[in-house]
């Protein structure tokens, strides 16, 4: 990014370009370099809004992290660690709790800790819900019965033109030879009637596993350790086939879109989340 700014004519999308403080970042501009992977995030991105999208992952505009998105990494680190280290029978909360000790100190950790900026109430605040989270994931299941085959595995698949690629948490093998998609969220567990649009990135690390493994994965588990809440999906003909076509679809709007440089900003109530409001034409006035 060269961090000059273009203005409103950037804004193909209909949307009113009242306030002429807002800029929208100058880029390479079309054609557009196709991302190299999709991802599950890459794809939702770019549903929720195309202008957010190419402002992240084709401009490479900076994010600062969340909170939310800090605590969900320490955990998840917590979690790796609890299970990479020291016989199956040990996996208990106080090793968990250490485990979460040693994330904490780790220097990747302290750097996205200290990105938050925190004052001292508000990071001891972070390390108690950090606690409680890795504590509540033993009410889910019983860890010493786990038996993981892979943790925070970086899986890539190519599939036509394009390479899927996604992070799961981890990979578990039962004992009849099946394996097990599992996916820790420390947000809030999604409402019964939200659930069905929240399982997009379910089926993707599902498919993700066929395409790798030349099996089907039995279930993909998403466990809600706020909320103590394990929501169990199995992977279909149809949902694998519905996964490959929503991909494909999608990378095809990227590519188009990529191509004619038309990013339209999608305003909604996640743009009060978004980081990129400076950029955007079209956020909410503050
Ligand atoms: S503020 Fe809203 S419309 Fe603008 S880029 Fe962010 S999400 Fe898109």
């Amino acid at each position: 990014m060269d961090g000059g700014t273009v203005t409103a004519a950037a804004n193909e999308g209909g949307t009113a370009l009242a306030d002429p403080r807002r800029e929208c970042v100058a880029s390479a501009g079309p054609p557009y370099a196709l991302p190299a992977t999709l991802t599950p995030s890459k794809m939702s991105r770019f549903m929720s809004c195309p202008l957010a999208f190419r402002l992240s992952y084709l401009d490479r505009l900076p994010e600062p992290p969340t909170v939310d998105q800090v605590r969900g990494t320490i955990v998840h680190r917590a979690l790796q660690l609890l299970f990479s280290s020291g016989a199956a029978d040990a996996r208990n909360s106080e090793r968990a709790l250490d485990a979460l000790e040693v994330a904490w100190t780790e220097p990747a950790m302290r750097e996205e800790v200290g990105a938050l900026a925190l004052d001292e109430r508000a990071e001891r605040r972070l390390r108690r819900e950090t606690g409680t989270l890795v504590e509540r994931y033993f009410a889910l299941e019983d860890p010493t019965a786990v038996h993981p085959i892979g943790l925070e595995l970086d899986v890539r698949v190519r599939v036509g033109d394009v390479e899927l690629r996604g992070i799961i948490d981890r990979l578990d093998r039962l004992e009849d030879g099946s394996v097990v998609v599992v996916d820790y969220k420390t947000g809030r567990a999604p409402r019964p009637e939200q659930s069905r649009s929240r399982l997009g990135g379910v089926h993707f690390y599902a498919f993700v596993c066929e395409q790798l493994l030349g099996h089907r994965p039995r279930e993909v588990r998403l466990m809600y350790l706020k909320d103590q809440v394990v929501v169990v999906e199995s992977p279909t003909d149809q949902s694998m086939r519905g996964l490959r076509q929503r991909a494909m679809a999608i990378w095809a709007a990227i590519g188009r879109a990529c191509e004619s440089g038309d990013f339209r900003p999608n305003p909604s109530p996640l743009c009060r989340f978004c980081a990129f409001q400076a950029h955007c034409p079209a956020a909410p006035a503050a």
